[in-house]
Protein backbone atom coordinates (compact mmCIF):
# COMPACT_ATOMS: atom_id res chain seq x y z
CA UNK A 1 0.00 0.00 0.00
CA UNK A 2 1.13 3.34 -0.61
CA UNK A 3 -0.29 5.25 2.04
CA UNK A 4 1.50 5.48 5.43
CA UNK A 5 -1.44 6.00 7.43
CA UNK A 6 -0.45 9.60 8.03
CA UNK A 7 -3.68 11.89 9.45
CA UNK A 8 -4.57 14.61 6.60
CA UNK A 9 -3.19 17.68 8.29
CA UNK A 10 -3.68 21.14 7.50
CA UNK A 11 -0.42 21.29 6.01
CA UNK A 12 -1.04 18.50 3.68
CA UNK A 13 -4.24 20.66 2.40
CA UNK A 14 -1.69 23.30 1.20
CA UNK A 15 0.89 21.01 -0.13
CA UNK A 16 0.08 21.03 -3.94
CA UNK A 17 0.30 25.12 -3.68
CA UNK A 18 3.61 24.72 -1.71
CA UNK A 19 5.24 22.30 -4.60
CA UNK A 20 4.51 25.80 -6.87
CA UNK A 21 6.18 28.11 -4.73
CA UNK A 22 9.45 28.72 -2.27
CA UNK A 23 9.84 26.17 0.52
CA UNK A 24 9.97 29.29 2.65
CA UNK A 25 6.36 30.37 1.70
CA UNK A 26 4.65 27.44 2.89
CA UNK A 27 3.16 27.46 6.33
CA UNK A 28 3.89 24.78 9.31
CA UNK A 29 6.88 22.95 8.72
CA UNK A 30 8.18 23.09 4.92
CA UNK A 31 8.45 19.64 3.68
CA UNK A 32 6.94 18.19 0.57
CA UNK A 33 4.12 15.57 0.64
CA UNK A 34 3.66 17.03 4.43
CA UNK A 35 7.16 14.78 5.20
CA UNK A 36 5.65 11.33 4.60
CA UNK A 37 8.99 9.71 3.26
CA UNK A 38 11.15 10.85 6.01
CA UNK A 39 13.62 8.12 7.41
CA UNK A 40 12.26 5.76 4.42
CA UNK A 41 14.90 4.26 2.84
CA UNK A 42 15.43 1.96 -0.76
CA UNK A 43 17.64 -0.89 -0.62
CA UNK A 44 18.90 -3.07 -3.13
CA UNK A 45 19.14 -6.82 -2.66
CA UNK A 46 19.73 -9.90 -5.00
CA UNK A 47 18.72 -13.19 -4.01
CA UNK A 48 21.23 -15.68 -3.97
CA UNK A 49 18.74 -18.57 -3.85
CA UNK A 50 15.38 -19.05 -5.10
CA UNK A 51 14.55 -19.94 -1.28
CA UNK A 52 15.83 -16.69 -0.67
CA UNK A 53 13.93 -14.94 -3.58
CA UNK A 54 10.58 -16.68 -1.72
CA UNK A 55 11.34 -15.39 1.78
CA UNK A 56 12.20 -12.43 0.47
CA UNK A 57 8.67 -12.08 -1.09
CA UNK A 58 7.11 -12.89 1.32
CA UNK A 59 8.83 -9.85 3.48
CA UNK A 60 8.15 -7.53 1.17
CA UNK A 61 4.54 -8.18 1.21
CA UNK A 62 4.24 -8.33 4.53
CA UNK A 63 5.92 -4.78 5.04
CA UNK A 64 3.94 -3.34 1.89
CA UNK A 65 7.07 -2.35 0.20
CA UNK A 66 6.78 -0.14 -2.57
CA UNK A 67 9.02 -2.34 -5.90
CA UNK A 68 11.15 -0.01 -7.69
CA UNK A 69 12.18 -2.91 -9.81
CA UNK A 70 11.33 -5.55 -11.27
CA UNK A 71 7.93 -4.60 -11.98
CA UNK A 72 6.11 -6.75 -9.68
CA UNK A 73 6.90 -9.20 -6.21
CA UNK A 74 6.10 -12.50 -8.48
CA UNK A 75 8.99 -11.58 -10.96
CA UNK A 76 11.78 -12.02 -8.06
CA UNK A 77 14.03 -14.71 -8.09
CA UNK A 78 17.05 -15.89 -7.84
CA UNK A 79 19.71 -13.22 -9.54
CA UNK A 80 16.98 -10.60 -9.92
CA UNK A 81 18.47 -6.90 -8.88
CA UNK A 82 15.65 -5.85 -6.76
CA UNK A 83 15.39 -2.18 -5.43
CA UNK A 84 12.66 -1.67 -2.96
CA UNK A 85 10.97 1.28 -1.27
CA UNK A 86 10.67 0.91 2.51
CA UNK A 87 9.24 2.65 5.63
CA UNK A 88 11.53 3.97 8.47
CA UNK A 89 10.08 0.89 10.09
CA UNK A 90 9.95 -1.86 7.98
CA UNK A 91 13.55 -1.25 6.40
CA UNK A 92 14.80 -2.14 10.51
CA UNK A 93 13.07 -5.35 9.72
CA UNK A 94 14.28 -6.47 6.28
CA UNK A 95 18.09 -5.36 6.90
CA UNK A 96 18.15 -7.63 9.86
CA UNK A 97 16.99 -10.34 7.84
CA UNK A 98 19.38 -9.41 4.99
CA UNK A 99 21.91 -9.25 7.56
CA UNK A 100 20.91 -12.73 9.42
CA UNK A 101 20.78 -14.32 6.11
CA UNK A 102 23.65 -12.91 4.48
CA UNK A 103 22.10 -11.62 1.57
CA UNK A 104 23.92 -9.01 -0.46
CA UNK A 105 22.58 -5.87 -0.09
CA UNK A 106 23.37 -2.23 -0.76
CA UNK A 107 21.28 1.07 0.54
CA UNK A 108 20.77 2.98 -2.53
CA UNK A 109 19.15 5.79 -0.62
CA UNK A 110 19.43 6.17 2.91
CA UNK A 111 16.58 9.00 3.39
CA UNK A 112 14.15 9.28 0.38
CA UNK A 113 12.68 12.50 2.27
CA UNK A 114 16.13 14.46 1.88
CA UNK A 115 16.67 13.38 -1.41
CA UNK A 116 12.95 14.37 -2.93
CA UNK A 117 13.79 17.83 -1.11
CA UNK A 118 17.14 18.48 -2.24
CA UNK A 119 16.55 17.10 -6.24
CA UNK A 120 13.85 19.66 -6.60
CA UNK A 121 15.00 22.97 -5.98
CA UNK A 122 11.83 24.95 -6.25
CA UNK A 123 13.51 28.26 -7.13
CA UNK A 124 11.57 31.08 -7.09
CA UNK A 125 11.37 31.56 -10.49
CA UNK A 126 8.83 28.61 -10.35
CA UNK A 127 6.12 30.73 -9.49
CA UNK A 128 7.06 33.29 -12.25
CA UNK A 129 5.30 30.88 -15.31
CA UNK A 130 5.82 33.23 -18.40
CA UNK A 131 6.02 30.71 -21.14
CA UNK A 132 8.55 32.46 -23.28
CA UNK A 133 10.61 31.75 -20.26
CA UNK A 134 9.42 28.23 -19.69
CA UNK A 135 12.31 26.37 -18.01
CA UNK A 136 13.03 22.39 -19.76
CA UNK A 137 15.50 21.62 -17.11
CA UNK A 138 12.61 21.18 -14.43
CA UNK A 139 10.04 18.78 -13.65
CA UNK A 140 6.43 20.69 -14.85
CA UNK A 141 3.31 20.00 -12.95
CA UNK A 142 0.43 18.65 -15.63
CA UNK A 143 -1.06 22.14 -15.32
CA UNK A 144 2.19 23.68 -16.30
CA UNK A 145 2.78 21.37 -18.79
CA UNK A 146 -0.83 21.60 -20.47
CA UNK A 147 -0.50 25.60 -20.49
CA UNK A 148 2.55 24.90 -22.30
CA UNK A 149 0.91 22.57 -24.93
CA UNK A 150 -1.88 25.35 -25.69
CA UNK A 151 0.56 28.00 -26.36
CA UNK A 152 2.68 26.19 -28.62
CA UNK A 153 -0.35 25.27 -30.28
CA UNK A 154 -0.86 29.02 -30.31
CA UNK A 155 2.17 30.44 -31.47
CA UNK A 156 3.88 27.45 -33.66
CA UNK A 157 0.89 26.87 -35.94
CA UNK A 158 3.24 26.26 -38.88
CA UNK A 159 4.73 22.96 -37.26
CA UNK A 160 2.44 22.17 -34.35
CA UNK A 161 -0.97 21.33 -34.06
CA UNK A 162 -2.93 19.65 -30.80
CA UNK A 163 -5.88 18.05 -30.32
CA UNK A 164 -7.47 15.82 -27.49
CA UNK A 165 -7.92 11.83 -27.85
CA UNK A 166 -10.64 11.52 -25.41
CA UNK A 167 -10.50 11.75 -21.17
CA UNK A 168 -8.82 10.04 -18.25
CA UNK A 169 -10.67 8.62 -15.75
CA UNK A 170 -10.99 11.78 -13.55
CA UNK A 171 -12.09 13.77 -16.51
CA UNK A 172 -9.22 15.36 -18.03
CA UNK A 173 -8.17 15.76 -22.07
CA UNK A 174 -5.86 13.32 -23.34
CA UNK A 175 -3.48 15.93 -24.74
CA UNK A 176 -1.54 15.30 -28.18
CA UNK A 177 0.94 17.45 -30.18
CA UNK A 178 1.14 16.99 -34.15
CA UNK A 179 4.26 17.72 -34.88
CA UNK A 180 5.93 18.32 -38.55
CA UNK A 181 5.64 20.57 -41.49
CA UNK A 182 1.95 20.22 -42.88
CA UNK A 183 1.97 18.69 -46.56
CA UNK A 184 -0.50 17.43 -48.85
CA UNK A 185 1.72 14.47 -50.14
CA UNK A 186 1.26 11.49 -48.11
CA UNK A 187 3.68 11.37 -44.68
CA UNK A 188 4.68 8.52 -42.66
CA UNK A 189 4.40 8.87 -38.68
CA UNK A 190 6.04 8.10 -35.94
CA UNK A 191 4.31 8.40 -32.34
CA UNK A 192 5.90 9.08 -29.36
CA UNK A 193 4.22 8.86 -25.36
CA UNK A 194 5.45 9.75 -21.96
CA UNK A 195 4.60 9.14 -18.17
CA UNK A 196 2.79 5.86 -18.82
CA UNK A 197 3.93 5.31 -15.77
CA UNK A 198 2.93 8.47 -13.02
CA UNK A 199 6.31 8.20 -11.10
CA UNK A 200 8.57 8.41 -14.19
CA UNK A 201 8.77 12.04 -14.15
CA UNK A 202 12.16 11.92 -16.29
CA UNK A 203 9.41 10.83 -19.39
CA UNK A 204 7.35 13.68 -19.32
CA UNK A 205 10.40 15.86 -19.66
CA UNK A 206 12.08 14.07 -22.15
CA UNK A 207 8.98 14.63 -24.41
CA UNK A 208 8.64 17.67 -24.04
CA UNK A 209 12.70 18.57 -24.51
CA UNK A 210 12.09 16.87 -27.72
CA UNK A 211 8.84 19.70 -28.86
CA UNK A 212 11.61 22.18 -28.08
CA UNK A 213 14.56 20.86 -29.46
CA UNK A 214 12.22 20.24 -32.93
CA UNK A 215 11.30 23.68 -32.92
CA UNK A 216 14.59 25.53 -32.24
CA UNK A 217 16.36 23.34 -34.76
CA UNK A 218 14.32 23.05 -37.77
CA UNK A 219 15.67 25.52 -39.54
CA UNK A 220 19.19 25.07 -38.23
CA UNK A 221 19.46 20.99 -38.39
CA UNK A 222 19.39 19.47 -41.69
CA UNK A 223 18.65 15.62 -40.03
CA UNK A 224 15.59 17.65 -37.83
CA UNK A 225 14.64 19.65 -40.88
CA UNK A 226 14.67 16.16 -42.80
CA UNK A 227 12.53 14.49 -40.22
CA UNK A 228 9.65 17.00 -39.87
CA UNK A 229 9.33 17.38 -43.58
CA UNK A 230 9.02 13.44 -44.07
CA UNK A 231 7.18 12.86 -40.95
CA UNK A 232 4.99 13.95 -38.59
CA UNK A 233 5.18 13.14 -35.39
CA UNK A 234 2.50 12.09 -32.35
CA UNK A 235 3.84 13.33 -29.32
CA UNK A 236 1.66 12.80 -26.11
CA UNK A 237 3.87 14.18 -23.14
CA UNK A 238 2.15 12.61 -20.49
CA UNK A 239 0.04 9.35 -21.09
CA UNK A 240 -1.57 9.19 -17.32
CA UNK A 241 -2.66 12.53 -16.62
CA UNK A 242 -4.40 11.36 -13.61
CA UNK A 243 -1.49 9.40 -12.30
CA UNK A 244 0.64 12.17 -12.67
CA UNK A 245 -0.84 14.89 -10.61
CA UNK A 246 -1.36 12.54 -8.55
CA UNK A 247 2.41 11.48 -8.03
CA UNK A 248 2.57 15.79 -7.65
CA UNK A 249 -0.16 15.84 -4.85
CA UNK A 250 -0.08 13.22 -3.16
CA UNK A 251 2.10 9.99 -3.73
CA UNK A 252 4.97 10.62 -5.60
CA UNK A 253 6.07 6.83 -6.02
CA UNK A 254 2.44 6.62 -7.50
CA UNK A 255 2.29 4.49 -11.24
CA UNK A 256 -1.02 3.90 -11.78
CA UNK A 257 -3.91 5.06 -12.64
CA UNK A 258 -6.55 6.62 -10.95
CA UNK A 259 -9.61 4.34 -11.80
CA UNK A 260 -11.28 2.92 -8.83
CA UNK A 261 -12.41 -0.86 -8.47
CA UNK A 262 -15.84 -2.32 -7.52
CA UNK A 263 -14.79 -4.51 -4.94
CA UNK A 264 -10.84 -3.33 -3.75
CA UNK A 265 -10.57 -0.21 -1.52
CA UNK A 266 -6.93 -0.08 -3.81
CA UNK A 267 -7.06 2.71 -6.94
CA UNK A 268 -5.37 2.29 -10.24
CA UNK A 269 -4.43 0.16 -12.63
CA UNK A 270 -0.98 -0.58 -14.12
CA UNK A 271 -1.47 1.47 -17.84
CA UNK A 272 1.33 -0.95 -19.24
CA UNK A 273 -0.32 -3.95 -18.45
CA UNK A 274 -4.02 -3.19 -19.61
CA UNK A 275 -3.14 -3.87 -23.46
CA UNK A 276 -4.78 -6.67 -25.60
CA UNK A 277 -1.13 -8.55 -25.72
CA UNK A 278 -1.38 -11.88 -23.95
CA UNK A 279 -3.18 -9.62 -21.31
CA UNK A 280 -2.55 -10.51 -17.83
CA UNK A 281 -0.33 -13.50 -18.21
CA UNK A 282 3.39 -13.57 -16.98
CA UNK A 283 4.42 -10.74 -15.16
CA UNK A 284 1.10 -8.77 -14.45
CA UNK A 285 -1.20 -9.04 -11.50
CA UNK A 286 -4.64 -9.98 -11.00
CA UNK A 287 -4.89 -8.05 -7.55
CA UNK A 288 -5.97 -4.27 -7.63
CA UNK A 289 -3.59 -3.71 -5.24
CA UNK A 290 -0.66 -4.24 -7.30
CA UNK A 291 1.13 -1.84 -8.92
CA UNK A 292 1.35 -4.31 -11.98
CA UNK A 293 -2.75 -5.09 -11.72
CA UNK A 294 -3.85 -5.57 -15.03
CA UNK A 295 -7.39 -4.37 -15.00
CA UNK A 296 -10.64 -5.72 -14.88
CA UNK A 297 -10.30 -6.44 -18.94
CA UNK A 298 -8.06 -4.97 -21.53
CA UNK A 299 -8.37 -1.51 -22.10
CA UNK A 300 -10.34 -0.74 -19.22
CA UNK A 301 -8.37 2.09 -18.75
CA UNK A 302 -9.79 5.41 -20.63
CA UNK A 303 -6.63 6.43 -21.24
CA UNK A 304 -5.07 2.88 -22.64
CA UNK A 305 -8.51 3.00 -24.94
CA UNK A 306 -8.22 6.62 -26.31
CA UNK A 307 -4.42 5.66 -27.34
CA UNK A 308 -5.50 2.12 -28.56
CA UNK A 309 -8.24 3.70 -30.67
CA UNK A 310 -5.76 6.56 -32.13
CA UNK A 311 -3.41 4.07 -33.16
CA UNK A 312 -5.93 1.33 -34.52
CA UNK A 313 -7.43 4.14 -36.72
CA UNK A 314 -3.97 5.85 -38.05
CA UNK A 315 -1.96 2.49 -38.24
CA UNK A 316 -1.57 2.83 -41.86
CA UNK A 317 0.43 5.51 -41.68
CA UNK A 318 2.35 5.35 -38.24
CA UNK A 319 5.22 3.54 -38.88
CA UNK A 320 7.18 3.71 -35.30
CA UNK A 321 5.75 3.59 -31.63
CA UNK A 322 8.55 4.68 -29.18
CA UNK A 323 7.51 4.88 -24.95
CA UNK A 324 9.54 6.08 -22.73
CA UNK A 325 10.50 5.24 -18.95
CA UNK A 326 12.26 5.02 -16.18
CA UNK A 327 14.68 3.64 -14.76
CA UNK A 328 16.93 1.15 -15.87
CA UNK A 329 18.98 3.06 -18.74
CA UNK A 330 17.71 0.04 -21.57
CA UNK A 331 16.15 0.68 -24.92
CA UNK A 332 14.03 -2.19 -25.88
CA UNK A 333 12.05 -3.99 -28.51
CA UNK A 334 9.38 -6.71 -28.78
CA UNK A 335 8.87 -9.09 -27.36
CA UNK A 336 8.22 -8.65 -24.06
CA UNK A 337 5.48 -10.90 -23.09
CA UNK A 338 7.70 -13.99 -24.66
CA UNK A 339 11.07 -15.24 -25.43
CA UNK A 340 11.05 -14.96 -29.31
CA UNK A 341 12.55 -13.22 -32.32
CA UNK A 342 10.51 -10.51 -34.04
CA UNK A 343 10.18 -11.39 -37.79
CA UNK A 344 11.87 -8.22 -39.01
CA UNK A 345 14.59 -8.62 -36.29
CA UNK A 346 17.63 -7.49 -38.13
CA UNK A 347 16.14 -3.91 -39.03
CA UNK A 348 14.66 -3.21 -35.52
CA UNK A 349 18.49 -4.82 -34.05
CA UNK A 350 20.38 -2.58 -36.02
CA UNK A 351 18.07 0.39 -35.21
CA UNK A 352 18.41 -0.01 -31.37
CA UNK A 353 22.66 -0.50 -31.50
CA UNK A 354 23.60 2.43 -33.97
CA UNK A 355 20.71 4.16 -30.87
CA UNK A 356 22.69 2.78 -28.50
CA UNK A 357 26.17 3.86 -29.64
CA UNK A 358 24.90 7.47 -30.55
CA UNK A 359 23.48 7.63 -27.15
CA UNK A 360 26.69 6.85 -25.55
CA UNK A 361 28.49 9.31 -27.17
CA UNK A 362 27.43 12.20 -25.80
CA UNK A 363 27.98 11.56 -22.05
CA UNK A 364 29.53 7.92 -22.40
CA UNK A 365 26.00 6.42 -20.63
CA UNK A 366 25.82 2.96 -20.99
CA UNK A 367 22.21 1.43 -22.27
CA UNK A 368 21.74 -2.38 -22.86
CA UNK A 369 19.40 -3.02 -25.71
CA UNK A 370 17.30 -5.85 -27.09
CA UNK A 371 13.87 -7.77 -26.49
CA UNK A 372 12.14 -6.67 -23.39
CA UNK A 373 12.21 -10.25 -22.53
CA UNK A 374 15.41 -11.21 -21.92
CA UNK A 375 16.85 -7.77 -21.57
CA UNK A 376 14.44 -6.28 -18.90
CA UNK A 377 12.05 -9.02 -17.59
CA UNK A 378 9.08 -10.71 -18.76
CA UNK A 379 5.98 -8.79 -19.18
CA UNK A 380 2.50 -9.30 -20.87
CA UNK A 381 -0.14 -6.48 -21.97
CA UNK A 382 2.52 -3.77 -22.68
CA UNK A 383 1.59 -1.16 -24.97
CA UNK A 384 4.47 -1.82 -27.00
CA UNK A 385 3.91 -5.37 -27.56
CA UNK A 386 0.24 -4.11 -28.49
CA UNK A 387 1.78 -1.82 -30.95
CA UNK A 388 3.76 -4.22 -32.59
CA UNK A 389 0.90 -6.53 -33.28
CA UNK A 390 -1.26 -3.81 -34.36
CA UNK A 391 0.52 -3.82 -37.09
CA UNK A 392 3.45 -0.90 -36.36
CA UNK A 393 7.04 -2.59 -37.64
CA UNK A 394 9.05 -0.62 -35.23
CA UNK A 395 8.25 -0.37 -31.84
CA UNK A 396 10.18 0.36 -29.17
CA UNK A 397 10.32 1.08 -25.18
CA UNK A 398 12.94 3.66 -23.61
CA UNK A 399 14.31 2.79 -19.92
CA UNK A 400 15.78 6.61 -18.95
CA UNK A 401 18.68 6.81 -16.48
CA UNK A 402 19.71 6.06 -14.14
CA UNK A 403 20.80 2.45 -12.83
CA UNK A 404 19.30 3.15 -9.18
CA UNK A 405 21.24 6.12 -7.53
CA UNK A 406 18.13 8.40 -7.49
CA UNK A 407 16.02 5.40 -9.09
CA UNK A 408 12.76 7.84 -9.61
CA UNK A 409 13.94 10.44 -7.80
CA UNK A 410 16.63 11.74 -10.77
CA UNK A 411 17.48 15.08 -10.06
CA UNK A 412 16.49 18.19 -12.16
CA UNK A 413 20.22 19.15 -13.00
CA UNK A 414 20.31 15.71 -14.87
CA UNK A 415 17.46 16.71 -17.27
CA UNK A 416 19.35 18.55 -19.74
CA UNK A 417 22.65 15.73 -19.75
CA UNK A 418 19.48 12.79 -20.15
CA UNK A 419 17.56 14.34 -22.71
CA UNK A 420 20.43 15.61 -24.88
CA UNK A 421 21.22 11.89 -25.19
CA UNK A 422 18.20 10.71 -25.47
CA UNK A 423 17.30 13.06 -28.24
CA UNK A 424 20.39 12.08 -30.44
CA UNK A 425 19.21 7.98 -30.21
CA UNK A 426 16.03 8.83 -31.26
CA UNK A 427 17.08 11.35 -34.29
CA UNK A 428 19.08 8.11 -34.89
CA UNK A 429 16.42 5.08 -34.84
CA UNK A 430 13.92 8.27 -36.88
CA UNK A 431 16.61 8.36 -39.34
CA UNK A 432 17.55 4.57 -39.48
CA UNK A 433 14.03 3.85 -40.15
CA UNK A 434 13.73 6.23 -43.35
CA UNK A 435 16.45 5.26 -44.68
CA UNK A 436 16.97 1.46 -43.84
CA UNK A 437 13.35 0.26 -43.18
CA UNK A 438 11.06 0.51 -45.67
ZN1 LIG B 1 7.50 2.66 -16.73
Amino acid sequence: MKFLGKPRSQTAAFLPLCLFFLKSLCPGHSHLYGNRYAGDKVIRFIPNTEEEAFVLKKICHQLKVDLWQPGGVSQISQGTVTDVHVSHNGSRTLLTFLEEANIQYKILIEDLQKVLEKGSSLPAWRSRRSLSGYNYEVYHSLEEIQNWMHHLNKTHSGLIHMFSIGKSYEGRSLYILKLGRRSRSYKRAVWMDCGIHAREWIGPAFCQWFVKEALLTYRSDPTMRKMLNHLYFYIMPVFNVDGYHFSWTNDRFWRKTRSRNARFRCRGVDANRNWRVKWCDEGASMHPCDDTYCGPFPESEPEVKAVANFLRKHRKHITAYLSFHAYAQMLLYPYSYKYATIPNFSCVESAAYKAVNALRSVHGVQYRYGPASSTLYVSSGSSMDWAYKNGIPYTFAFELRDTGHFGFLLPETLIKPTCMETMLAVKNITMHLLKKCP
